[in-house]
């Protein structure tokens, strides 16, 4: 692996064959998480490709010139052409794989596989989950000298980094960007020595043998385990729905909004995050509808003020949604009353959808602790499970309410327990 600048770029990467760029940035928790993966990589394939990393901040022209605008970002190229798609943010292992294998040949492909060991690691406690829950954990577990692992399929922060402004984090007298609060929190548990496993696939886990595996060939062994994944929004499952995820219906305000400045929008939900989100739509789009199923909000007393006060907005009671489609750019939302079972159509330039949160407890494996109805796991004032030595906190667990307050001090309470039983 070799480090190059703009001025070697027509020779090293142009006519260097096949060529793999990392455009990487300084104070960049994503390039941070993928600099020993590309290392890890160019071990396995630099025989057959050559890794090159580019620092972007000092080869600005360049990076600009090759479309790239955020870090890290991954170009790939043979005989001077680019091949393979580009990857950017978050990479994880396999996506890096996918496109190396595509530019050997498959005896290649199949010769570097069977060179590719299985590692195992102890570790006293694994944390599944790196949001305010799991980071908290890991900055207890790390000060008291504990040897731990923080594990995410994305990278840490949870719903904290997406969340536009937190206004009722203590400490702050002024709101704060989510993503900020992330990278104070990540950055702190880091510090603290603990080990970041982030934006890696979790292969599979076992709570009872305490086992973890991740990006296929790496085994993780722990003597206590910590679930902190939190939720994932619900979905309707209505015909278009995943079709157009993404690509006109959004489930992150945060992370969309921005895109309908003058815009009309529909969003479906009437409870506390649909009329919250829909609020902080109000600032870029020209026209909210909302969707109800029921005949008034179901949000707290001062959210349902706000909205009602707000003259972007106006809801549709007892509507529910039953289709989407695309009509050139317009999102079409087929709608039923759900009094009269008369249906008509919405048609909006995008659609979000806030209809509450399901706990992310599927990819724990076969024997699950205990939950309660809804799928939430059931924790005692310990944040410990029915299953010995696996603790959990954070949204995932039954309980009144979920902040990240609350999830922080869920995490405090399970590190500090933990520290005093090894
Ligand atoms: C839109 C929105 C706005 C909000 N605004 C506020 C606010 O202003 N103030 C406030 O206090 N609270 C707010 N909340 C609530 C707050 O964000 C949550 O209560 C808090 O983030 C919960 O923390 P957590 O660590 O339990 O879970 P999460 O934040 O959900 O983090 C879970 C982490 O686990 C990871 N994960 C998922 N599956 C796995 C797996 N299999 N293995 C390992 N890791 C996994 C995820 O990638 C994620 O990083 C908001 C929530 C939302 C959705």
């Amino acid at each position: 692996m070799k480090e190059i600048n703009a001025a070697e770029f027509e020779q090293e990467v142009l006519q260097g064959g096949k060529v793999v760029v990392d455009f990487y940035s300084s104070e960049c928790a994503p390039c941070e998480a993928l600099a020993p993966k590309f290392e890890a990589m160019a071990e396995l394939y630099g025989k057959k490709i050559k890794f090159l990393k580019i620092f972007r901040q000092q080869n600005r022209e360049l990076a600009t010139e090759l479309g790239v605008s955020s870090s890290p970002t991954l170009l790939f190229f043979d005989q001077g052409k680019q091949v393979a798609s580009t990857i950017s943010g978050g990479i994880k292992k396999a996506e890096i794989q996918e496109r190396l294998d595509s530019m050997i040949s498959p005896e290649e492909v199949i010769a570097i596989k069977a060179n590719q060991k299985p590692t195992v690691s102890e570790y006293d406690v694994a944390i599944l989950g790196g949001g305010p829950a799991g980071l908290t954990a890991g900055i207890y577990l790390g000060q008291a000298k504990i040897k731990t692992v923080l594990i995410d399929p994305a990278l840490p922060g949870g719903y904290m980094a997406i969340t536009h402004q937190v206004s009722n984090y203590p400490g702050f007298t002024e709101a704060q960007p989510g993503f900020m609060l992330a990278h104070y929190m990540s950055e702190q548990a880091k510090q603290t020595g603990i080990d970041f496993k982030v934006a890696v696939d979790i292969t599979s886990v076992d709570l009872l043998k305490k086992e973890i595996v991740i990006d296929q060939l790496e085994t993780i062994r722990a003597k206590k385990i910590i679930i902190a994944t939190g939720t994932t929004p619900n979905t309707m499952n209505a015909p278009g729905e995943s079709e157009y995820k993404g690509k006109g219906i959004s489930y992150c305000a945060t992370c969309d909004a921005k895109y309908f400045v003058d815009k009309e929008v529909t969003v479906i939900g009437g409870g506390n995050s649909a009329v919250e989100e829909a609020l902080f739509i109000t600032k870029f789009a020209k026209k909210i509808t909302m969707i109800h199923q029921f005949d008034k909000l179901t949000a707290n007393q001062t959210a349902i003020e706000q909205l009602q006060a707000n003259d972007k907005i106006n809801v549709m009671y007892e509507y529910e949604p039953r289709g989407f489609e695309k009509r050139g750019d317009k999102m079409i939302t087929t709608l039923e009353n759900l009094k009269t079972k008369e249906i008509s159509t919405l048609e909006s330039d995008g659609v979000f959808v806030f209809i509450g949160f399901k706990s992310n407890v599927a990819v724990l494996g076969d024997t699950l602790p205990e939950m309660n109805n809804w799928g939430y796991i059931l924790a005692d004032e310990d944040m410990k499970t029915s299953i010995p030595d696996v603790f959990a906190i954070g949204d995932i667990i039954s309980k009144k309410y979920r902040q990240i307050t609350t999830a922080v001090a869920d995490g405090t309470i399970a590190a500090i327990t933990i520290s005093k039983e090894l």
